[in-house]
C-alpha cells in the first residue's frame, strides 16, 4: 500500500515537473526586433536649453492661489524664443491660462493623431532641505555629467525633449504622417486641473487619438531582480488616488487629570488597526503582462517561476511583499501623511486628525476601500470621509499588443539599446488619467535612465538621458505612420 502511494506521488510530481518545464521552455520572448540607431551627438545649444528651462521657478506647492504667474508666463516666452519653428508652425493655444496646447497637423488626416504629454509645474524644495542641496535648485546646474535642479527629472526633461525634437524635425522641413499634439499641463502636482482642461478640449473637438504618452515609467538597470540588462518600465494603467481623513473629537482638559482614553489615543489606536494588515494582494493585468515579458528574458530558474504564475503565485507576492515599491505593485496601499492634534504641553487636545493616503490597485474601487476602512477600525467615534469630493480610479489598461503600446516599445527599441521593454504598473498619478474619453491607446512612460532625486534632494539626470530622451521623441515623431 505505502509503495503504492510512494509511487502515485513520484507520478505526481513528474508529473508537475513536466508541467512546469513544459511552460517554461514554451515561455516565448516577447520582444521586439527593431534594431538601434545610434543617437547623434548633443548639440550645445540642446544642454544650454535644458539649463534655462530649470531656472524658471513653476512651482505647484499644493494651493494653486500661490502660483506664481510671472514664473509659468516667462518660462512660455521663454519657449516661444527657443523654438521659433515650433511656435511659427504649429497651432498653439494656451488653456486654463498657464496650459499649453500644440497641433502640428499631418500630412494624412485619416489618422488619428498622437498626443505626446509633460507638465510644466514642479514641486517645491522643502524649507528644511535647502541646505542639503549641493547645488542651487533653479540654476541649472551641469556637472559630473549630470543635469541638476527641481524638474529635471520631473517633468522638463520630457518637455523640453519634445520640443527640441520638433525644432530639429521642422528645420528639416519634416511632417508627421498624423497629426501631433503637445500637451503640457501647468499644475499637475497638484491636482491637473490644466490636463483636465486640455482633455475636455479635446472632447469638444471630438478628437480620438490612437496614443497619449505621458511621463511614467523610466529605464532601470537594477531595480529588477535578476535582470543583467536595462528594463524599460512602460506604464500601461496607473494605481487610483484617495486621501481620507480620520478624525476623533472628544472633550481634552488639563492634561494633569487625563481620562484613561483621549481624541489622540483613539486616533492612534484607529491607525493601528487599520494598518495592522496589509490589503488584500493581486496581480493587475499590467502586472502579468510585465510578468509575461520580462519572465522569458531572467535565468531558468526566474523563468519558471513566472512562467507558471499558478503555482508561485503566493512565493512571486511574499517576494514583492518585501519592499515598499514591490508592495505597492501587488496591493491598494494607506499611508497616514498628516497627523494633527495638539497645540501645547499642557493641554488634551479635543480634535485629532489623520490624513490617510490610498493608492488603489485597478479593480479595487475606492468605495469598497472606504467600507473595508470602517470595517477595520470598527469604532463610531472615529469620523472617516474623502479630503476631496471626488475618487480617481484607478485607470484602464492599455494592452501590451495595442498600436500605443508598440509605438512606443519601437522608439525605445531604437534608442535604448540592449533594452528589455515591459508593460508595468503605474504606482503614481500622471496627467493622463484625465484622457480616458481622448484615447484607449495612454502610455506613462519617461525615457530616462535611473534618475535621482525624484522630488527630493539633488534631484538630476544624466546628459546621457537627456540626449536618447530627445532621441526617442524624435523617433517617435518620425514613426508616426
Ligand atoms: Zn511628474
Amino acid at each position: 500500500m505505502i509503495k503504492r502511494i510512494l509511487l502515485f506521488l513520484l507520478l505526481v510530481i513528474l508529473v508537475l515537473a513536466a508541467v512546469l518545464i513544459f511552460n517554461t521552455l514554451n515561455f516565448k520572448s516577447k520582444q521586439l526586433s527593431v534594431a538601434a540607431l545610434p543617437a547623434p551627438e548633443m548639440p550645445t545649444s540642446a544642454l544650454q536649453h535644458f539649463k534655462d528651462a530649470i531656472k524658471y521657478q513653476t512651482i505647484s506647492d499644493g494651493d494653486s492661489s500661490h502660483l506664481d504667474s510671472a514664473q509659468f508666463f516667462g518660462f512660455h516666452k521663454f519657449l516661444e524664443h527657443t523654438y521659433p519653428r515650433v511656435h511659427s508652425t504649429l497651432a498653439h493655444e494656451s488653456v486654463a491660462k498657464y496650459s499649453l496646447l500644440y497641433k502640428w497637423e499631418g500630412t494624412n488626416p485619416a489618422l488619428p493623431p498622437i498626443i505626446l504629454m509633460a507638465h510644466q509645474d514642479v514641486v517645491p524644495i522643502e524649507e528644511e532641505t535647502k541646505k542639503m542641496w549641493s547645488v542651487d535648485p533653479f540654476e541649472g546646474v551641469v556637472k559630473d555629467d549630470f543635469i541638476w535642479g527641481r524638474g529635471t527629472t520631473d517633468d522638463k526633461i520630457n518637455l523640453i525633449s519634445i520640443m527640441e525634437a520638433a525644432e530639429k524635425l521642422l528645420g528639416e522641413k519634416y511632417q508627421p504622417e498624423r497629426t501631433l499634439y503637445f500637451a503640457f499641463g501647468h499644475d499637475e502636482e497638484m491636482g491637473g486641473t490644466g490636463a483636465q482642461a486640455i482633455a475636455a478640449l479635446l472632447q469638444t473637438r471630438g478628437i480620438k487619438a490612437d496614443l497619449v504618452l505621458d511621463e511614467g515609467g523610466i529605464i532601470t538597470k537594477d531595480k529588477v531582480p535578476g535582470m543583467t540588462k536595462p528594463v524599460a518600465l512602460i506604464g500601461t494603467s496607473e494605481k487610483g488616488y484617495l486621501s481620507l481623513e480620520l478624525e476623533v473629537e472628544k472633550s481634552g482638559g488639563h492634561s494633569s487629570m487625563p481620562e484613561s482614553e483621549t481624541s489622540i489615543d483613539i486616533l492612534a489606536k484607529a491607525l493601528v488597526n487599520l494598518r495592522k494588515e496589509p490589503f488584500h494582494p493581486e496581480f493587475s493585468e499590467s502586472t502579468m503582462e510585465f510578468m509575461e515579458h520580462i519572465g522569458p528574458e531572467l535565468p531558468f530558474l526566474q523563468k519558471l517561476v513566472f512562467a507558471n504564475p499558478w503555482l508561485f503565485k503566493s512565493i512571486i507576492i511574499g517576494i514583492y511583499s518585501r519592499t515598499g515599491s514591490g508592495n505597492a505593485i501587488i496591493r491598494t496601499t494607506a499611508v497616514p501623511t498628516i497627523f494633527k492634534a495638539g497645540v501645547k504641553d499642557n493641554v488634551i487636545p479635543t480634535v485629532a486628525k489623520v490624513t490617510v493616503n490610498f493608492r488603489l490597485l485597478p479593480g479595487d474601487k475606492g468605495e469598497v476601500i472606504i467600507a473595508e476602512v470602517k470595517d477595520r477600525i470598527h469604532d463610531d467615534r472615529v469620523k472617516i470621509a474623502p479630503t476631496r469630493s471626488f475618487i480617481a480610479e484607478a485607470s484602464p489598461v492599455t494592452p501590451g499588443d495595442s498600436f500605443a503600446y508598440k509605438k512606443v516599445d519601437e522608439a525605445i527599441k531604437q534608442t535604448f539599446p540592449n533594452t528589455i521593454t515591459s508593460p508595468f504598473l503605474m504606482i503614481g498619478g500622471t496627467d493622463s488619467r484625465y484622457f480616458g474619453e481622448v484615447s484607449s491607446g495612454i502610455i506613462k512612460f519617461s525615457p530616462m535612465v535611473d534618475p535621482i532625486g525624484f522630488h527630493g534632494i539633488d534631484e538630476r539626470v544624466s546628459l546621457d538621458s537627456y540626449q536618447s530622451a530627445m532621441w526617442f521623441f524624435e523617433q517617435l515623431m518620425r514613426n508616426t505612420r
